[in-house]
């Protein structure tokens, strides 16, 4: 509505890009998405770039491009927010009919626009980018991201599509609605899952980074893991019950052994079966008291209902695409 007040259009598409410490790339990520832009939707486009906190030039460089194209709309967030936060706040300000999401160091080539686009033309409403080589990435990132992949689809009844990241195009209902979901542990291509309505592969070949390195080293890839199955199943918590009840069988298995030795004119002897049992029990509780943990304290951090992210700043040429505040 305020658009046509203002004689402003909606743009067709938002290219939503999180960047972080990515200085070394941002040109030549411009170079290669704003003339994919234009040959489909010609001006009816805006590239969104948060700056997650960078420590580097990214967001002098982002301010740079805002100012000399009206397609490009710089959001600085206040801090260092991680990836898949930084990604809701450009979904929160995309205004576009279709939403393409893609990473800053060019893993994804924009140059998939034209077939997801195609796909949504035919009645999709995503259209997800699904790796098929991965170039430039250890084999230890590779190996670990497959058992990641399969554990989570046997833990979730969600359909989660492996060897996705968050390279797609979605339509404008499917963004609507990630908006409204509140969660703070956002797993967003999970989330996109659960939304449901047609959604379809695009096979692509992943390309190594195109400049910097990977910031998702081994503790942050754990933590995203654990953040994905926290937000999708409880079969964690319900391990528990069956832990207990092997325990138990396992408890009636040596004191049924004990009594027959007893009965026999034995005794069990050494104390060393006896620590261990202790140990392994112990630690059994620890781990459950652990799992028990995760999901607590996220309940808790849940309650505080604090904003996802703070936005620091937003750059952009025209009043309307400057204007900060989502546009639900
Ligand atoms: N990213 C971000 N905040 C972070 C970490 C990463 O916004 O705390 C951005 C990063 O700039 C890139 C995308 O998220 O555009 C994916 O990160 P990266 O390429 O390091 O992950 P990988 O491709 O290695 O999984
Ligand atoms: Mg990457």
């Amino acid at each position: 509505m305020k658009d046509a007040v203002i004689g402003v259009k909606q743009p067709q598409l938002s290219v939503v890009v999180p960047v972080f410490n990515e200085e070394a790339g941002l040109d030549a990520l411009l170079a290669r998405v704003t003339p994919v832009c234009e040959a489909t939707f010609g001006k009816s486009y805006e590239i969104l770039l948060v700056d997650d906190g960078s420590t580097d030039r990214s967001w002098a460089i982002i301010t740079a491009y805002a100012d000399i194209l009206p397609q490009v709309k710089g959001i600085k967030l206040s801090r260092n927010y991680g990836h898949q936060l930084a990604l809701t706040a450009g979904l929160e300000h995309a205004r576009g009919d279709y939403v393409f999401i893609l990473d800053a160091d060019l893993q994804d080539p924009p140059e998939l626009l034209p077939t997801m686009l195609s796909k949504l033309r035919q009645g999709y409403d995503v259209a997800y980018g699904q790796r098929t080589a991965r170039a430039g990435e250890t084999k230890f990132k590779k190996a670990s991201a497959s058992l990641f992949y399969r554990m989570l689809g046997r833990l979730v009844d969600v359909e989660i599509p492996r060897d996705t990241g968050d390279f797609r195009l979605m339509s404008r209902r499917v963004t609507l609605q990630l908006n409204a979901m509140p969660e703070r542990y956002r797993f967003v291509r999970g989330m996109v899952g659960w939304i449901g309505f047609n959604q379809i592969a695009v096979p692509y070949d992943r390309e190594a980074r195109f400049a910097g390195e990977t910031h998702y080293p081994l503790r942050k890839m754990i933590r995203f893991a654990i953040d994905a199955i926290t937000s999708f199943s409880v079969v964690p918590l319900r391990c528990a019950s069956l832990l207990g009840i092997a325990f138990g069988v396992l408890g009636m298995v040596a004191l049924g052994w004990v009594g027959i030795s007893w009965l026999s004119g034995g005794t069990v002897t050494g104390w060393t079966s006896l620590a261990a049992l202790i140990l392994i029990i112990g630690s059994v509780q620890l781990l459950v008291l652990g799992v028990f943990g995760e999901y607590l304290g996220r309940m808790y951090m849940e309650t505080k209902r604090r904003p996802l992210f703070i936005v620091d700043q937003v750059r952009a040429q025209s009043a309307l695409l400057a204007q900060s505040l989502p546009l639900r």
